[in-house]
């Protein structure tokens, strides 16, 4: 059917995402030891605009996915909405940074895929091994369960499914949780991603969401307090000695198209702190 296309399209939106991130770590942008497992070419050029855009997407993100995981000591857990082939998990374990636990969220055909990559590539599977307690981890073709980490399939337009999910692999509603959406709730309706939102702050009464999304639309309703910068600002917000290595890596011609693209697109985060952890001064 229709609906079957167009989810379909929405599917390969996961792979144009990886495969940017892939090219811009092959070029020196950031570090990212494991997208090479879920993307194994590095693929044809991009333009040096795209390669800095997703520069200051990850970044951006990392900035306040690390400031939540310090406010919270790592006492937290992550919940991924879309996650894709996103490799923030395998990242937080190198880094010592670990949550309590790290669920994503994905529809079960790019949940399979991961399973699947996860279970063929060591450098993958290892970390989940090592931070596993008992020998035999929950592994089916749509979930996979470790102690630390989990990735369920689902569709986020069914909450009464993902709740159920959620709790089957053991998710704490009483824990500071972190939901992340990296270019996910575009790609539903407004009342659709609204009820995924307004669902979080009904169930979590301590957590922080963080957004990636173009500029237009953006969340308030349920939370306490809800912030946004445009992607200009929080480019120029990054480590300047680090923005100033990553523009020498590639020539960039037009400055303008940077612009145009960083002010397009916006980080945006809300907030519900009924342990009062301070998560809405997140940002120094
Ligand atoms: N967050 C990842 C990143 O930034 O690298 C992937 C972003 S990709 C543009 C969008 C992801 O959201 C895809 O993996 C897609 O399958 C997922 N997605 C979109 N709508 C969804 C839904 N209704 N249920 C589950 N996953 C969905």
């Amino acid at each position: 059917a229709d609906s079957d296309i167009a989810d379909e399209a929405v599917r390969a939106t996961c792979d144009d995402a990886s495969i940017c991130k892939r090219f811009a770590t092959s070029k020196g942008y950031w570090t990212d030891l494991y997208v090479q497992y879920f993307v194994r070419q590095v693929g044809e050029r991009k333009a040096p605009e795209i390669n800095r855009g997703y520069y200051g997407r990850v970044k951006g993100m990392n900035l306040l996915i690390d400031a939540f995981l310090k406010k919270t000591q790592c006492d937290c857990q992550v919940v991924n909405l879309g996650a894709g082939l996103d490799t923030t998990f395998w990242r937080l374990k190198d880094e010592n940074i670990m949550p309590k636990k790290f669920f994503e969220v994905d529809f079960p055909m790019i949940v399979a895929r991961k399973i699947h990559n996860i279970k063929t590539k060591p450098p993958l599977s290892k970390p989940l091994i090592e931070t596993h307690s008992t020998d035999a981890l929950l592994l089916d073709g749509h979930s996979l369960d470790s102690d630390r980490y989990c990735i369920i399939g689902a569709d986020l337009r069914d909450l009464p499914t993902l709740e159920e999910k959620l709790k089957k692999f053991q998710i704490n509603p009483e824990l500071p949780t972190l939901f992340l959406s990296e270019c996910v709730l575009v790609y539903m309706t407004p009342e659709q991603s609204s009820k995924l939102v307004h669902w979080v702050a009904d169930a979590f009464p301590t957590a922080m969401f963080i957004n990636y999304e173009q500029k237009e639309r953006f969340l308030s309703a349920g939370w306490e307090s809800a912030n946004a910068l445009d992607m200009m600002t929080v480019y120029n917000m990054l480590p300047q000695e680090d923005v100033a290595r990553i523009e020498c890596l590639e020539f960039l011609d037009e400055k303008e198209l940077l612009q145009q693209l960083l002010q397009h697109y916006c980080i945006c985060w809300a907030v519900k702190d009924k342990l009062n952890l301070g998560e809405a001064s997140i940002l120094p």
